[in-house]
């Protein structure tokens, strides 16, 4: 089933367009969270970060880089938030994988911020999370 990505990448709905090349395509985020809020995703579609080429992720994130410069140059940008949601549980609403350039300009204009909680896991915890991690690389 095409995602509604596809639909912008084919022209068949509109889309404030910003960047296009042969790979990847820019557009606003209907969304706008912040004045500015862009998305940037390969045009082939794939689910996750777990699915993209790695060639391909890289020329991404490169134009994920020129929309950041883009943004801080058009507004009046105080920082920058680029994310991308992995699965339904992380938040993914469109599962065409995509970045999210948010630029921020006043202290929770977006409302999320990462828990803090090193006070709840002991040293060997720690060790045994980055051993899983590692062994699984
Ligand atoms: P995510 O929830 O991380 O998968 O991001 C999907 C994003 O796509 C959301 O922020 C939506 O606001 C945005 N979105 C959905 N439909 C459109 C559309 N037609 N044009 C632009 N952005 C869209």
């Amino acid at each position: 089933m095409s995602t509604i990505f596809e639909k912008i990448i084919a022209r068949e709905i509109p889309a404030h367009i910003v960047y296009e090349d042969d790979l990847v395509i820019s557009f606003l985020d209907i969304s706008q969270t912040t004045t500015g809020h862009t998305l940037v995703c390969p045009k082939k579609a794939y689910a996750s970060i777990n699915d993209i080429p790695e060639d391909l992720l890289a020329h991404t994130i490169k134009v994920v880089k020129k929309i950041a410069l883009a943004c801080e140059k058009a507004f009046n940008v105080e920082g920058l938030n680029i994310l991308s949601n992995n699965g339904a549980i992380a938040g993914q609403t469109v599962f065409h994988f995509h970045f999210h350039v948010i630029p921020r300009y006043v202290e929770n204009d977006v409302l999320f911020k990462l828990t803090n909680r090193m006070n709840e896991v002991s040293s060997d915890e720690y060790k045994k999370r980055a051993l899983l991690i590692k062994e699984a690389l």
